[in-house]
């Protein structure tokens, strides 16, 4: 249950149970966002404030779920970007916008009386990529404001501000960026493991009827090295294949059609969801 007075513009926050599998990253990430929470014990025993989480792993897993569950569990304003949002930009427009992000976070968690604020930056390979040579880049003042704006948090502001950032190629990022005080912590968001399809696929099938004897773990079985994104899509389409066929319930025969074509890398769910 989100907020309801805030504009419907805001995000739709969730919960870490609806998000499937993924224990272990579930696990680690609340125990990172409990520094922010249990504050004052934290800067009673000196230790220095965690201001950026780094979540790596394959498309789709759920990253960005992750970094909204967060902002939930926190009771956290939430604000999202993507570092290629800031590709096309002109030089220094980048810089102001992160500038303008980190000012906004500050304003909306005062304004809606909240602690903490946690920003997202989705792709932060985009702007944060390995730096070679000296070569000036077109990104760099985008980056370096964000270090400037990381740097520049402390142990008593008032709103806390946690970064979250993704990324499925961690091994591109500048060093600059994974430093002591920056993104120094890093959580894995792996494929899921069969029980984590299961547990996924239970998630996307809650608002879709299922013919009597459909079992799911079947497709769980059937479906190694998918991805969250790709089960819900298996859903979708299995639905979309029920329908063609005038049921009103999905059969197993439309679920491995599905999952045919999802394999093959037709990608129509996110047009048939649209
Ligand atoms: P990308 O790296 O492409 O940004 P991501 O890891 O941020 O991907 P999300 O945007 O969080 O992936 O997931 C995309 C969609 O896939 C979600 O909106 C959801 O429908 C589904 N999904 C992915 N992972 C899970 C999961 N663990 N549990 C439930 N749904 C999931």
């Amino acid at each position: 249950g989100g907020d309801r007075k805030s504009k419907s513009r805001t995000p739709s926050f969730l919960t870490f149970e609806e998000i499937g599998g993924q224990d272990r990253a579930k696990k680690e990430l609340v125990e990172a966002l409990d520094f922010l929470i249990k504050h004052e014990e934290i800067k009673k025993l000196g230790i220095r404030p965690l201001k950026g989480l780094l979540l790596t792993g394959p498309p789709g897993t759920g990253k960005t779920l992750m970094a909204k569950a967060a902002a939930h569990y926190t009771n956290s304003v939430y604000l999202a970007a993507s570092g290629s949002e800031f590709v096309e930009m002109y030089v220094g427009v980048g810089a102001s916008r992160v500038r303008d992000m980190f000012k906004e976070a500050r304003t909306k968690a005062t304004k809606e009386g909240k602690n903490s604020a946690i920003i997202f930056i989705d792709e932060i390979d985009v702007i944060g990529g390995k730096r070679d040579g000296g070569q000036q880049r077109e990104y760099d003042q985008t980056l370096n404001q964000l270090l400037t704006e990381m740097d520049g948090i402390h142990t008593n502001d008032a709103p806390r501000i946690l970064i979250i950032a993704a990324t499925n190629r961690k091994e591109m990022l500048d060093s600059a960026l994974l430093r002591p005080g920056r993104f120094d912590r890093h959580i894995e968001v792996d494929l899921p493991d069969k029980k984590g399809r299961l547990a996924i696929l239970d998630i996307h099938a809650k608002n879709k009827p299922l013919a009597d004897g459909v079992s799911l773990e079947k497709v769980a079985d059937q479906t190694f090295g998918f991805s969250g994104a790709q089960l819900e899509g298996v859903l979708n389409e299995a639905a979309i294949y029920a329908l063609r066929e005038d049921k009103t319930a999905i059969e197993q025969t439309h679920l491995a059609s599905a999952i045919d074509k999802v394999m093959m890398g037709e990608r129509t769910d996110k047009e048939a969801a649209a």
